[in-house]
């Protein structure tokens, strides 16, 4: 119920409006979101690594509506590597197909989408496709595999909640794709926690096993014993996989794993669009909002 406000609100102009240029929401959305700039994220991502971490940068936004909108995007990210590489980070990009043109032309998007998994294959680097809603899973699981095809610095997203999952990855992996996977709460498709966390579990022990660098993407305590659980087992180096979390999601668990020898890489995300994703985290745990109230009136 709060959720599912929470998510409507996410969708209101004038709610939009009010949260983005008052100051106290502006400074409570630094918890989830690097900052409005590159500068800033930068900056983020400076401290991160030298907290031991690896991050994985993305400029919010997505659904485009014109060519020349995905182009100005593409540059971005193209300007991104750049950055990186001059900074000598650690880090690589995420980034969505809706903001670099999939409504406007396949076609269009697979282009852009290259010429960025170029860039990053110039630095050794790494390109990562997020995974949007469902309606977006087949053309962008086909659109990955064809870039693929073409450089290895190109890897997606799977989400745990879906029942094609296990399809998806079978065919990712032949491939020889890199695949980071989350669970997601949803109707959409397995309608029970449990069977989503059953479903995680059975898919990070098929992409451990891979032989391939994956990325095991989740807060959860319990799917990360179950990964260091299913790894030792098969006696996986910790340096074969990486442990992926949000940036101020559960930072007590990220230095921990980080202390234990893991190798952690945080979704540091920022630009002007960050409402929406803010909207989602607040949405996620009750917690947040009390974070988000108490702030506001404490103003
Ligand atoms: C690397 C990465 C990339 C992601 N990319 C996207 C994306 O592009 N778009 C998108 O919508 N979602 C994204 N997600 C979020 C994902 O969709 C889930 O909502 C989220 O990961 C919750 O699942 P969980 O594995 O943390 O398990 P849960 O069982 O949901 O959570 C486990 C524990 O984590 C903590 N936790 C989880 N979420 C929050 C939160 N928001 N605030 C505070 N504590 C929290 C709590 O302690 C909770 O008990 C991403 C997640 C990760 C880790």
């Amino acid at each position: 119920m709060l959720r599912s406000t929470l998510l409507k609100l996410s969708g209101n102009n004038g709610f939009a409006h009010w949260v983005t240029s008052n100051s106290v929401t502006r400074r409570m959305s630094h918890r989830f979101v690097a900052g409005e700039t590159l500068d800033e994220v930068i900056r983020t991502a400076c401290e991160l690594n030298k907290a031991g971490m690896a991050v994985t940068l993305d400029c919010l936004g997505e659904n485009v509506a014109t060519a020349t909108d995905a182009q100005k995007v593409r540059d971005t990210y193209l300007e991104i590597y750049d950055r990186i590489a001059r900074e000598e980070l650690n880090a690589n990009v995420s980034c969505k197909l809706t903001q670099l043109g999939l409504d406007i032309s396949a076609e269009f998007c697979e282009g852009l989408v290259l010429s960025i998994a170029e860039r990053a294959a110039s630095y050794d680097s790494f390109l990562r496709i997020d995974m949007e809603g469902s309606i977006y899973t087949q053309r962008t699981v086909e659109l990955v595999k064809r870039v693929r095809a073409q450089t290895p610095a190109v890897g997606t997203v799977i989400q745990s909640y879906l029942y094609r999952s296990e399809s998806d990855v079978n065919d990712l992996l032949s491939y020889g794709c890199r695949v980071r996977l989350y669970k997601e709460p949803s109707e959409l498709a397995f309608p029970r926690k449990a069977d989503v966390d059953a479903n995680y579990v059975k898919l990070m022990k098929i992409l451990l096993a891979s032989g391939f660098y994956h990325g095991i993407a989740t807060h959860d305590p319990r799917m990360i014993a179950e990964t260091i659980r299913a790894a030792a087992g098969k006696r996986i180096s910790k340096d074969d996989f990486e442990f992926q979390m949000l940036y101020g999601v559960r930072t007590d668990l990220q230095r921990r794993l980080v202390q234990d020898g893991y190798r952690v890489r945080i979704y540091v995300p920022y630009g002007l669009e960050w409402f929406p994703y803010f909207m989602r985290r607040l949405a996620e745990r009750p917690a947040n909002l009390t974070f988000f109230l108490r702030n506001l009136f404490r103003s």
